[in-house]
């Protein structure tokens, strides 16, 4: 399925391409290409698919599993916080009812979306620029028996084509650091209602103490992306009519999904400049909640 299969098509669609420049098909094709067990083998778990990262305590007996098992307990545990981290995302939305309309910014296979729909039994749109992601989220949503409410789009998040006003509460869970604030808060500060909610979970740098640092520009290679000072969060929100009502330092929570990510099968390599991001004060794991005035 594309963007113009939608019942609400996207206006741009025909007019302007999705991706506009050589940065953004550079990430379309790495999300088109990517297959990391981090992120297949972990969905496979119960189907919810996600490529975040984790929140909360794992359970030490993990690692007392016995061998031939134990990769496979990480693994579950592993999914079981990445989870979690998407249901602490979804408490801050606040009140959403059956009739209201989700988007999730950057959705990924899908995960998040699904649970926000089992949640509050409303529509939710996905956008992603990524088509095999596209595909494979509505795939999901055939399967699940939700593709009436549930729908994917090969959109820019920059740009959607939605009509204005219309969104209840928008999400992004670990996609801002591949776009401009100030254009994202526009396009979100268009779509949502008056009162409508805005959350977010992203990794930023701390520019209070510092610079971007050695670890933080790691990350951002290993990601091809360009992660964000916290500062520019709240600059491009308050540019907007995005009016924050909660925050949560959510860094000391992730640093345990790091360390047993770390010691499992599925480690990808950037592990340790997470953990020394976090550790030495220079990156936060932060969850922003906002309201559109
Ligand atoms: N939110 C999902 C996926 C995170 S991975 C989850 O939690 O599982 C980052 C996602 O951001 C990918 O799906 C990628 O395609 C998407 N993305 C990056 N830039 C985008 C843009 N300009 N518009 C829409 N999606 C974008």
């Amino acid at each position: 399925m594309t963007a113009t299969e939608g019942a609400i098509r996207p206006a741009h669609v025909g007019a302007e391409p999705v991706l506009r420049t050589d940065y953004q098909r550079s990430i379309a094709s790495y999300w088109n290409a990517e297959r990391a067990p981090v992120n297949i083998r972990l969905g496979e778990v119960d189907g919810l698919y996600h490529h975040h990262y984790g929140i909360g305590d794992y359970d030490p007996a993990v690692l007392e599993t016995r061998a031939d098992l134990r990769d496979e307990a990480m693994i579950v545990e592993m999914h079981r916080l990445e989870t979690a981290q998407a249901d602490v995302l979804l408490d801050h939305l606040g009140d959403i009812g059956p009739n209201d309309r989700l988007l999730d910014g950057g959705s990924g296979r899908g995960g998040t979306s699904f649970m926000a729909h089992q949640r509050f039994g409303c529509r939710v749109d996905g956008v992603t620029i990524s088509e095999s992601q596209v595909a494979f989220a509505n795939a999901q949503a055939v399967e699940r028996g939700v593709a009436d409410s549930v729908r994917f789009h090969f959109a820019n998040m920059l740009d959607t084509g939605f009509e204005s006003g219309a969104i209840r509460g928008i999400w992004t869970n670990e996609t801002t650091m591949y776009v401009d604030l100030h254009e994202l808060y526009a396009e979100f500060g268009r779509l949502l209602t008056r009162g409508g909610r805005y959350v977010c979970i992203t990794g930023c740098y701390n520019d209070v103490t510092g610079g971007r640092s050695r670890a933080v520009s790691q990350i951002d290679q290993h990601y091809i992306c360009n992660i964000h000072p916290r500062s520019a969060y709240f600059k491009a929100m308050a540019a907007n009519g995005l009016v924050p009502i909660n925050v949560v330092d959510l860094t000391a929570a992730t640093i345990p999904y790091w360390e047993l990510r770390a010691r499992s099968s599925v480690a990808s390599g950037i592990e340790d400049a997470f953990l020394t991001a976090y550790r030495e004060g220079s990156f936060h794991y932060l969850l922003i909640a906002a309201d559109r005035a």
